[in-house]
Protein backbone atom coordinates (compact mmCIF):
# COMPACT_ATOMS: atom_id res chain seq x y z
CA UNK A 1 0.00 0.00 0.00
CA UNK A 2 1.47 3.31 -1.21
CA UNK A 3 1.75 6.18 1.21
CA UNK A 4 2.53 9.50 1.71
CA UNK A 5 4.49 11.35 4.09
CA UNK A 6 4.30 15.18 4.81
CA UNK A 7 6.74 16.95 7.56
CA UNK A 8 4.51 19.36 9.76
CA UNK A 9 5.47 22.33 11.46
CA UNK A 10 4.10 22.17 15.42
CA UNK A 11 5.68 25.29 16.18
CA UNK A 12 2.39 26.82 14.31
CA UNK A 13 -1.11 25.98 15.86
CA UNK A 14 -2.87 24.54 14.42
CA UNK A 15 0.06 22.84 12.70
CA UNK A 16 1.04 23.72 9.20
CA UNK A 17 2.40 20.96 6.72
CA UNK A 18 5.57 21.99 5.14
CA UNK A 19 6.36 19.50 2.65
CA UNK A 20 5.38 16.04 0.78
CA UNK A 21 8.44 12.76 0.89
CA UNK A 22 7.48 9.81 -0.63
CA UNK A 23 9.37 7.82 2.39
CA UNK A 24 9.66 7.82 5.66
CA UNK A 25 13.32 7.81 5.28
CA UNK A 26 13.05 11.48 2.72
CA UNK A 27 11.33 12.80 5.68
CA UNK A 28 13.53 11.72 8.11
CA UNK A 29 16.31 12.95 6.06
CA UNK A 30 14.47 16.64 5.51
CA UNK A 31 14.39 17.08 9.11
CA UNK A 32 18.00 15.77 10.07
CA UNK A 33 18.94 18.21 7.01
CA UNK A 34 16.81 20.99 8.41
CA UNK A 35 14.09 22.98 6.72
CA UNK A 36 15.30 26.58 6.07
CA UNK A 37 11.76 28.32 6.64
CA UNK A 38 11.17 26.91 10.11
CA UNK A 39 14.91 26.63 11.48
CA UNK A 40 14.38 26.50 14.98
CA UNK A 41 10.69 24.68 14.61
CA UNK A 42 9.28 21.53 16.35
CA UNK A 43 8.58 19.19 13.72
CA UNK A 44 6.79 15.84 13.24
CA UNK A 45 5.96 13.57 10.01
CA UNK A 46 2.87 12.13 9.33
CA UNK A 47 1.95 9.50 7.06
CA UNK A 48 -1.78 9.48 4.82
CA UNK A 49 -2.78 6.48 2.85
CA UNK A 50 -6.19 8.20 2.25
CA UNK A 51 -6.29 9.44 5.60
CA UNK A 52 -3.67 9.94 8.07
CA UNK A 53 -2.48 6.69 9.43
CA UNK A 54 0.51 7.47 12.22
CA UNK A 55 2.49 10.78 13.49
CA UNK A 56 5.65 10.67 13.68
CA UNK A 57 7.80 12.11 16.54
CA UNK A 58 11.48 12.08 14.45
CA UNK A 59 15.17 11.51 16.20
CA UNK A 60 15.86 13.58 19.15
CA UNK A 61 18.63 14.08 18.07
CA UNK A 62 17.82 16.29 15.30
CA UNK A 63 15.18 18.29 17.26
CA UNK A 64 15.13 22.53 17.92
CA UNK A 65 12.77 22.44 20.47
CA UNK A 66 12.72 20.66 24.12
CA UNK A 67 10.47 18.12 24.05
CA UNK A 68 10.12 15.48 27.23
CA UNK A 69 10.58 12.40 24.84
CA UNK A 70 13.67 10.65 23.67
CA UNK A 71 14.41 8.44 20.59
CA UNK A 72 17.17 7.41 18.74
CA UNK A 73 14.73 7.17 15.84
CA UNK A 74 11.22 8.34 14.17
CA UNK A 75 8.81 7.11 16.98
CA UNK A 76 5.57 5.90 15.05
CA UNK A 77 1.86 6.79 16.98
CA UNK A 78 -1.13 5.10 15.46
CA UNK A 79 -3.44 8.27 14.43
CA UNK A 80 -6.73 6.37 16.29
CA UNK A 81 -4.82 6.16 19.01
CA UNK A 82 -3.51 9.88 19.20
CA UNK A 83 -7.42 10.40 18.81
CA UNK A 84 -8.11 8.24 21.86
CA UNK A 85 -5.36 10.29 23.72
CA UNK A 86 -6.96 13.79 22.84
CA UNK A 87 -10.16 12.80 24.07
CA UNK A 88 -8.28 11.01 27.34
CA UNK A 89 -6.84 14.50 27.59
CA UNK A 90 -9.95 16.48 28.25
CA UNK A 91 -11.82 13.94 30.42
CA UNK A 92 -12.63 14.32 34.16
CA UNK A 93 -12.27 10.75 34.75
CA UNK A 94 -9.14 10.54 37.27
CA UNK A 95 -8.26 7.46 36.66
CA UNK A 96 -8.29 7.83 32.32
CA UNK A 97 -6.81 11.64 33.10
CA UNK A 98 -3.98 10.21 35.23
CA UNK A 99 -3.22 7.38 32.35
CA UNK A 100 -3.08 10.72 29.86
CA UNK A 101 -1.01 12.28 31.38
CA UNK A 102 1.64 9.51 31.66
CA UNK A 103 1.38 8.90 28.35
CA UNK A 104 1.46 12.21 26.65
CA UNK A 105 4.79 12.77 28.37
CA UNK A 106 6.13 10.58 25.87
CA UNK A 107 5.63 12.25 22.33
CA UNK A 108 2.38 14.05 22.91
CA UNK A 109 1.55 16.33 25.57
CA UNK A 110 -1.94 17.96 25.57
CA UNK A 111 -0.60 21.14 23.97
CA UNK A 112 1.68 19.37 21.27
CA UNK A 113 -1.72 17.18 20.10
CA UNK A 114 -4.14 20.05 20.13
CA UNK A 115 -1.74 21.47 17.12
CA UNK A 116 -2.82 18.09 15.46
CA UNK A 117 -6.25 19.01 15.14
CA UNK A 118 -6.41 19.36 11.36
CA UNK A 119 -4.69 16.57 10.37
CA UNK A 120 -6.90 14.50 13.05
CA UNK A 121 -9.82 15.99 12.58
CA UNK A 122 -10.05 16.29 16.35
CA UNK A 123 -13.30 18.07 17.45
CA UNK A 124 -12.82 21.42 19.13
CA UNK A 125 -11.55 21.13 22.37
CA UNK A 126 -11.85 22.23 25.70
CA UNK A 127 -8.75 23.64 27.31
CA UNK A 128 -6.46 20.69 29.00
CA UNK A 129 -5.28 20.17 32.23
CA UNK A 130 -3.61 23.61 32.91
CA UNK A 131 0.26 24.84 33.34
CA UNK A 132 0.80 27.10 36.25
CA UNK A 133 1.03 29.91 34.37
CA UNK A 134 -2.32 29.05 32.19
CA UNK A 135 -4.42 32.22 31.73
CA UNK A 136 -2.59 34.49 34.15
ZN1 LIG B 1 7.69 26.47 11.71
ZN1 LIG C 1 8.89 11.76 20.69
Amino acid sequence: MSSTYYILCLSHDPATVEGECHTAEEAEQRIADGLETHPNCDLAISRHSGAVCEVGCHASKHRKTNLRCYHGGTLWTDADWLLLLAAAHQTTDPTVAAVAARAGHRCWPPERLQRLRLELDLPAAVPPARGPNWQD
